[in-house]
C-alpha cells in the first residue's frame, strides 16, 4: 500500500503522512542504495524531542526515507534552546520564539517527522516492542509500537532534601515553562539565592543580576565552577565577586522557611538567615532513566544508561543518547555522566546511523572530553579534558603541568586581553589530558584548538609545532596554544624546569589540618618561604615593592648575569615574575652558569589566585 509518495514529501503535504501516523505504515517509492538512503522500512520511535532526540530524528530522516519516525515529547516544546534560558530570563534573548530552534510543525513538514508533544511515555514492552503513552490533554493512552526505539530522556534537575525546598519561590531551570515562572517572579523581586555555582548556577546568577536583583550565590564546597581546577576557579570567583555578586563558598542552605512579609528565608550553614524573594536551586542533574530502569536495560554505576559506541543499549532495539546515557572519558576511559548539548547531538545523529543500518566500523562514538565553555558577566571560562583533581582520582600521577597568561593577541595592537591557560600532559610521551583557559576575548578559540587535538591523540609537540592564525587583531606569532606547548615541550626536554607551587610547600609540609588545599599552600608559603629554595624575583624594583612573595629576593632580569654572585650554588633557585616568560628567560641563564634552578609555573599571576581565592579569605 502506498501512502503516500516521495513527490508528495517533497511538496511538503503533511496530510498521507499524517495518515500513516495514525496506524496506517508509510511505504512511500523506496529510494535503493545507490540514490544514497538505506532501503529500510522500520518504525522508529523517540522518546524526548530536544537535543539528543530532535538530532535522532532529523538525522534517521536524511538517511531513510522510507522509516516512519515518530517522536514524543511530554512538554509542549520541542527542539528549544535549553542553553538559552537563562539568557531568556535575563532579558538578553528577548522574545520567546527565538528559543525555538525547530516546531512540531517543521518536523513534519520539512522531514516528514510525526511530533506528539505533551505526550508522556510511561512503559516501555520489551517484548511486545511497544511504549504506552499518555496523551496529557485527554489523558488517553495508547500502545505504539516500533522497531526501533531511542530514548533521549535527558535528565532531571536534583532538587536536595532541604527543609522548605517545596515553598513557593524556589525554582529549578530546564524547560521554557520553568524560565517564563522565573521571568514572572524576576519582575518584581530584587533578591535572590542561587543554589550551586557550577556552569549553570552562575549564568543564572548573571542573568538576574542583569535584570537588576542582588544575587547571593550558596556553594558547598570551596571553589565555583568544579569542573576547574581550585587556582583556576579563583580566578572566577574574583570575578563574580568584582561584578557584584555575593558569594559564599563552603556554605550550605539547611532549610527555607516562608517569609511573613513574602518571599523565603534562606537559613544558612554560616548561621545567617537570608531573607529573598526567590531562590534558584542549580546543583546538578540526574539521568532521567525511569523508563529504561523499568524496562530492565543495563545501567552502570553512576546511574545513566549503558550504551555502545552507536549508542545500542543492552536491547538491541532500543538506544539511548544524551544526558540519560553514561560515556567513556577519553583520557581516563572511566564511565562518565556529561550533561553537555554537543554530545547529545552527536550521539542522536550515531543512534540514527545505527538504526537504519548506516553505521560504520571505526566511525563511532569517540568518547567524551568534556569540551565546554561558558561565560560569567566578562569573563570567559573553558575546559577540555581531564582536571588535575580528576587526574588524581583516576590514579593518574604521571602528569605535569604549565601555567601561562599570555594576551590573546600581540600587546601592541590595542585590546589585548589575557588568558590564563592551564595544560595538564603526560610526561611519559607529552600526550595532552586537558586544558583550561580563562579571559575576556580568544578563550573558546585556544580550548577548541586543543580539544581536537586531544581528541586526535595529541602532544604538547603538536601543539607546540600547530599552524595556526595570525595577524595583530587575533593572535601573535606565537600563539597562547603554541606557547603552552612550548613551555611543556621544553620542561620534558629538559630546556626548562619548572617548579609548582605545591612542590614548594612539599618542602615544607608540616601541616595538614581541614582547611582548604589552597589556604594551607598560602599559609606554608608565607610561614617559611625560603628555607628550602631561594625564591629569585627577576621582576622590576616597582613590581617587586608592589608585591612580593615573602622571603623572596629581588634580582630584576636585566642585572641577573652582574649579580650572580649573590646566588648560593648550593640551594636550589626558584624564579619568580609576572607570568612566567622572564623567569624562563632567567632559568636559562642561571642553568648555563651551572646553577640549580626551576621556574615558578604561572609566576605571581597563579600566586595570586591562589592568594585570593576567596575560601582563604575566610
Ligand atoms: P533534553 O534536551 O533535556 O531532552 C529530554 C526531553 O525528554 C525533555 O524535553 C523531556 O521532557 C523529555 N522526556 C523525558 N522523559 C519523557 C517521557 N517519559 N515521555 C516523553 N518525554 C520525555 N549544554 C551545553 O553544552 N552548553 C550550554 O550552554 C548548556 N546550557 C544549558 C542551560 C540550561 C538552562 C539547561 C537546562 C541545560 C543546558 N545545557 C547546556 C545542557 C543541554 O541542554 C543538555 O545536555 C541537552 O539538552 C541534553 O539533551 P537530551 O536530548 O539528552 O535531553
Amino acid at each position: 500500500m502506498q501512502r503516500t509518495t516521495l513527490a508528495a514529501v517533497n511538496g511538503g503535504e503533511t496530510g498521507s503522512f499524517l495518515a500513516s501516523y495514525f496506524g496506517l505504515y508509510y511505504y512511500a517509492q523506496t529510494p535503493t542504495n545507490h540514490r544514497g538512503g538505506y532501503m529500510t522500512a522500520k518504525r522508529i520511535l523517540i522518546v524526548g524531542g530536544v537535543a539528543g532526540g530532535g538530532a535522532c530524528a532529523a538525522r534517521a530522516r536524511r538517511l531513510c526515507e522510507t522509516c516512519e519516525i515518530v517522536m514524543f515529547e511530554r512538554g509542549a516544546f520541542v527542539s528549544f534552546a535549553n542553553c538559552g534560558l537563562p539568557y531568556f530570563i535575563g532579558d538578553v534573548i528577548v522574545e520567546e520564539e527565538k528559543l525555538l530552534v525547530a516546531t512540531p510543525q517543521l518536523f513534519r513538514d520539512r522531514f516528514r517527522i510525526e511530533v506528539c508533544t505533551e505526550t508522556e511515555v510511561l512503559r516501555i514492552d520489551r517484548d511486545r516492542k511497544t511504549i504506552a503513552v499518555r496523551d496529557l490533554q485527554s489523558g488517553k493512552e495508547r500502545d505504539e509500537p516500533y522497531d526501533a526505539l531511542v530514548l533521549s530522556t535527558g535528565a532531571r534537575a536534583v532538587r536536595p532534601a532541604i527543609p522548605g525546598i517545596d515553598l513557593p519561590g524556589i525554582y529549578v531551570l530546564r524547560t521554557i515553562p520553568d524560565s517564563r515562572d522565573i521571568r514572572r517572579v524576576v519582575a518584581n523581586a530584587s533578591r535572590a539565592v542561587v543554589i550551586g555555582a557550577g556552569y549553570l548556577g552562575l549564568e543564572l546568577a548573571e542573568n538576574l543580576v542583569r535584570r537588576g536583583l542582588a544575587v547571593t550565590v550558596v556553594e558547598a564546597s570551596d571553589q565555583v565552577m568544579p569542573t576547574l581546577d581550585r587556582e583556576m576557579a579563583a580566578f572566577v570567583a574574583k570575578h563574580l565577586e568584582a561584578n557584584g555578586l555575593d558569594l559564599r563558598l563552603n556554605c550550605r542552605v539547611e532549610r527555607f522557611t516562608e517569609a511573613a512579609e513574602g518571599g523565603v528565608i534562606a537559613s544558612l550553614s554560616s548561621g545567617e538567615d537570608l531573607p529573598v524573594d526567590s531562590a534558584m536551586i542549580c546543583v546538578g542533574v540526574r539521568p532521567e532513566t525511569t523508563l529504561a530502569e523499568h524496562a530492565g536495560l543495563t545501567l552502570g554505576r553512576l546511574g545513566g544508561i549503558r550504551v555502545d559506541e552507536f549508542m545500542q543499549t543492552s536491547d538491541p532495539a532500543i538506544w539511548a543518547v544524551g544526558d540519560v546515557v553514561e560515556v567513556r572519558n577519553v583520557v581516563t576511559d572511566e564511565w562518565q555522566l556529561v550533561p553537555l548539548a554537543g554530545p547529545a547531538n552527536r550521539q542522536g545523529r550515531l543512534a540514527a546511523a545505527g538504526i537504519v543500518g548506516a553505521a560504520k566500523s571505526g566511525c563511532g562514538y569517540r568518547g567524551v572530553q568534556g569540551t565546554s565553555v561558558c561565560q560569567v558577566f566578562d569573563l570567559t571560562i573553558a575546559a577540555t579534558g581531564v582536571s588535575e583533581k580528576g587526574l588524581k582520582a583516576a590514579g593518574i600521577d604521571d602528569y605535569e603541568k604549565v601555567y601561562l597568561h599570555p594576551g590573546n593577541h600581540v600587546g601592541y595592537y590595542p585590546g589585548a586581553k589575557p588568558i590564563h591557560i592551564k595544560l595538564l600532559y603526560d610526561t611519559t610521551d607529552g600526550a595532552i589530558l586537558g586544558a583550561q583557559a580563562l579571559g575576556e576575548a580568544g578563550v573558546a578559540r585556544r580550548i577548541d584548538v586543543i580539544s581536537m587535538a586531544l581528541q586526535m591523540g595529541g602532544t604538547v609537540y603538536d601543539l607546540e609545532e600547530a599552524e595556526l592564525c595570525y595577524a595583530p587583531q587575533f593572535g601573535a606569532t606565537k600563539d597562547p596554544v603554541n606557547l603552552a606547548g612550548m613551555i611543556a615541550a621544553n620542561h620534558l626536554r629538559g630546556d626548562h624546569p619548572l617548579a609548582k607551587w605545591e612542590e614548594l610547600v612539599d618542602a615544607h609540609a608540616q601541616v595538614v589540618d581541614d582547611q582548604s588545599e589552597a589556604a594551607r599552600l598560602l599559609s606554608l608559603i608565607l610561614r617559611d618561604p625560603a628555607a628550602e629554595a631561594q625564591i629569585v624575583d627577576v621582576r622590576s624594583a616597582t613590581e617587586f615593592e608592589a608585591k612580593h612573595i615573602p622571603g623572596a629576593k629581588n634580582i630584576p632580569l636585566e642585572q641577573l648575569r652582574e649579580r650572580l654572585s649573590e646566588l648560593s650554588s648550593e640551594r636550589e633557585i626558584w624564579v619568580v615574575c609576572g607570568v612566567g616568560l622572564r623567569a624562563y628567560n632567567a632559568t636559562r641563564i642561571l642553568l648555563q652558569y651551572g646553577f640549580k634552578v626551576k621556574n615558578l609555573s604561572g609566576g605571581m599571576q597563579t600566586y595570586d589566585s591562589i592568594e585570593e581565592t576567596p575560601s582563604n579569605k575566610a
